[in-house]
């Protein structure tokens, strides 16, 4: 048995239940979890210490191809009325426009979509809201007690706790460091409205190597102009500070070829941000517990793999692996780490993470084999750029609506 501090009584009613399946954390991976498994009529227990979610700095655009997971697991009809549709994106490169791309992606809040997604559980599903004070897990039964004295009992236990490691921690799961403070995330909401701004959506990524930026992305999420920042800075260096201090200042230095477009970056509310690290986990293959999402892994926004990596765990864990799992008694560790080797979380698991690599290396790698790459990437952009103004030779100067 494995207690965890704080096993205070909060005055809840204590209650009693045995369940299929126990999910501890009620963010993406485990709601999602949750209502999959309650359509394929499993009894389960979804525990949170938080009735709702708050309204954090996480995920907030995903790509069509993330859009279309939700739509193989049946949850379109919960999710995109919480999503903000885009399909223009203008994408400026070495200071100017590179392109235009009308695929398809969404903006949302993330707690509003972890709020929607709750709010659409099944009604024999609801959050228990409680902290986990206990944790038994064996071969063939688990056992929870909350704070609230509730006592859960379920035949599997799956892990989806994020970043917090309070439950990972007592399971005796090590979280294993693969590139600490190895980026840096920055939100923050635009003065300027949707319909005052120039570009339905822009991409911006950053001239020069030096200013350690990847690329600004701003986007609508309902009403407001939201913008997402993703570069290699520590959260504690002069850089950071200033930023926070001066934001449109540093913007408009580093990006005036879209500054006048997006309200010359004057920003309303908080300037958020979240240093990320990549990590991933030992010591998981264990009886009766599962680890998902963020509490398996992370990986890094700046690529924006994570949405897709929580999706595939969620998506190979009810269709594939738990229906087997529940055909045989038990549920020792060698049936669970089917999971973990299942070539298409695996293959999602690594393409994030040298994907997360990938982003930071030839952003601001300094070796020969980054510059080189850096280069070349450059000049063929340069020429596209170049080929295109021959084309446009002798006519009135184009608008940027009219360049494409
Ligand atoms: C700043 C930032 C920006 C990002 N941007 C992107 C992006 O653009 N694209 C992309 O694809 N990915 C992005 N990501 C990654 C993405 O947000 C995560 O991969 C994803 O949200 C993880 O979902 P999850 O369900 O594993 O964890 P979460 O959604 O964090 O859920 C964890 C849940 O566990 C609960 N919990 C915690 N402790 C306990 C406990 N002791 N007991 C019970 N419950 C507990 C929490 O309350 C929470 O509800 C970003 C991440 C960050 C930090």
């Amino acid at each position: 048995m494995t207690s965890i501090k704080d096993s205070e009584m909060t005055g809840a009613e204590a209650g009693q239940a045995e369940v299929d399946v126990a999910i501890v954390g009620a963010g993406l991976a485990g709601t999602t979890l949750a209502t999959l498994l309650a359509r394929a009529g499993r009894k389960v227990a979804l525990i949170d210490p938080h009735q709702t979610h708050p309204d954090e700095f996480r995920a907030e655009k995903i790509g069509t191809g993330q859009g279309r997971l939700f739509e193989k697991l049946g949850l379109n009809s919960i999710v995109l009325p919480l999503l903000t549709p885009m399909d223009d994106i203008h994408v400026f490169r070495l200071g100017q426009l590179f392109s235009r791309d009308r695929r398809v992606e969404y903006g949302f809040s993330y707690g509003a979509l972890i709020n929607g997604l709750r709010a659409a559980l099944p009604p024999q599903v609801p959050v228990t809201v409680g902290k986990v004070a206990e944790i038994t897990t064996g071969p063939d039964k688990q056992r929870l007690v909350l704070n609230t004295g509730a006592i859960i009992e379920a035949r599997l236990l799956v892990v989806a706790t994020g970043h917090s490691e309070a439950v990972r921690r007592a399971i005796g799961v090590r979280r294993v460091e693969i590139s600490k403070a190895h980026s840096l995330s920055i939100g923050f909401d635009l003065a300027v409205s949707p319909s005052e701004c120039t570009y339905q959506t822009v991409t911006c990524f950053a001239r020069r190597p030096e200013d350690r930026i990847a690329y600004i992305s701003v986007f609508p999420i309902k009403g407001t102009m939201r913008a997402n920042m993703f570069g290699y800075r520590q959260a504690g260096e002069a850089w950071t500070k200033a930023f926070r201090q001066d934001p449109q200042k540093m913007l408009c230095e580093m990006m005036p070829e879209i500054a006048a477009q997006c309200g010359n970056f004057k920003i309303s509310g908080p300037v958020e941000i979240r240093p990320i690290d990549l990590t991933r986990t030992e010591g998981h293959r264990r009886d009766g517990v599962v680890f998902i999402g963020d509490a398996f892994c992370t990986t890094c926004p700046t690529p924006g793999v994570g949405i897709a990596r929580v999706m595939t765990d969620v998506d190979q864990l009810h269709s594939v692996h738990i229906p087997r799992w529940f055909e045989t008694p038990g549920m020792a560790a060698d049936k669970i780490s089917a999971f973990y080797d299942d070539p298409v979380k695996a293959a999602t698991d690594e393409d994030g993470m040298r994907a997360s690599q990938y982003a930071r290396a030839i952003t601001i790698g300094t070796g020969l084999e980054w510059r080189v790459r850096r280069l070349r990437n450059n000049t063929a952009r340069q020429l596209m750029i170049i080929g295109r103004k021959m084309r446009n030779f002798g006519q009135r100067p184009a608008t940027v609506a009219e360049m494409q």
